[in-house]
């Protein structure tokens, strides 16, 4: 998968793709990512990329050319590519969405700053992507964000694939609680269940821990899951043990 970055602060990705999974997803070449200046594409002996906005108002919008004469660049050189701009007003990134992602071959990753950028662009934006309702200086983070998500669901990354697929979200629940050495800790004790090799129960116990995880701390996940009956019968018989937690 080729991801083509836009901004103006090239220098924040040099970092993040040096290190860990995204590394790894460069070196064996199932990422490229390529970080591009915005001012690279922007006219003038200063290469100026934001502008006041009409109407007046606080802070600088950016300006429509530069980003549409770099999608148009990077599309010319490296063939047809979904454009997602960063933007706290997309839809919000989630597990599901990333997925789909994976089904593209080339992507770029457009990084507001500023108070955003001129509603102009919007026409040559295939989606507005936000990490969550907050907003950020840039969209740098968010883009890196998006790297970090789709980089390690491409197989091959992430050298152990089931634990990318047992990680939260992966099928729709979340993780259930993970132990390591040592077996007793401040008292507390590793589950029996973990210590005993006998790998259908842990798969089982895990299951049904991921089950209870994400009814304790997500019940809105659940209605999004295909359960099994037998699912909804575990559920069922922790919400009854919830609510009378001393019957036996
Ligand atoms: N004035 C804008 C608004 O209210 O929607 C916010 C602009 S923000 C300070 C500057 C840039 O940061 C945005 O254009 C976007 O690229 C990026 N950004 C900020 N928060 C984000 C979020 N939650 N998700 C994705 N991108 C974000």
């Amino acid at each position: 998968m080729d991801v083509h970055i836009l901004t103006i602060f090239p220098g924040m990705f040099v970092s993040p793709l040096q290190a860990s999974i995204l590394q790894r997803a460069q070196t064996h070449q199932h990422l490229r990512v390529t970080v591009h200046d915005l001012r690279d594409f922007a006219s003038g002996r200063h290469r100026v990329t934001d502008d006041s906005p009409y109407g007046g108002g606080a802070g600088m919008v950016m300006k429509p050319e530069p980003i549409v004469a770099g999608i148009q660049a990077l599309q010319e050189r490296f063939g047809p590519a979904y454009v997602m701009l960063m933007s706290p007003q997309g839809r919000v990134l989630d597990q599901e969405f990333a997925k789909t992602l994976l089904g593209h071959s080339c992507v770029v990753l457009i990084c507001g700053r500023y108070s955003g950028i001129d509603a102009r662009v919007m026409p040559y934006i295939d989606a507005e992507l936000s990490i969550g309702d907050y907003v950020l200086t840039g969209g740098e983070l968010p883009a890196m964000v998006v790297l970090d998500v789709v980089g390690r669901m491409i197989p091959g990354v992430v050298g152990d694939r089931q634990s990318v697929e047992e990680d939260s979200f992966f099928n729709g629940l979340l993780q259930g609680p993970q132990y390591t050495r040592p077996e007793t800790f401040d008292g507390a004790r590793v589950p029996g269940i973990l210590l005993s090799g006998d790998h259908a129960a842990i798969a089982e116990w895990r299951h049904q821990q991921a089950l209870q995880t994400t009814l304790q701390r997500r019940p809105d996940l659940l209605a999004r899951v295909p359960l099994t009956p037998q699912d909804r019968a575990i559920l069922r018989e922790i919400g009854r043990e919830e609510t009378n937690p001393h019957e036996s």
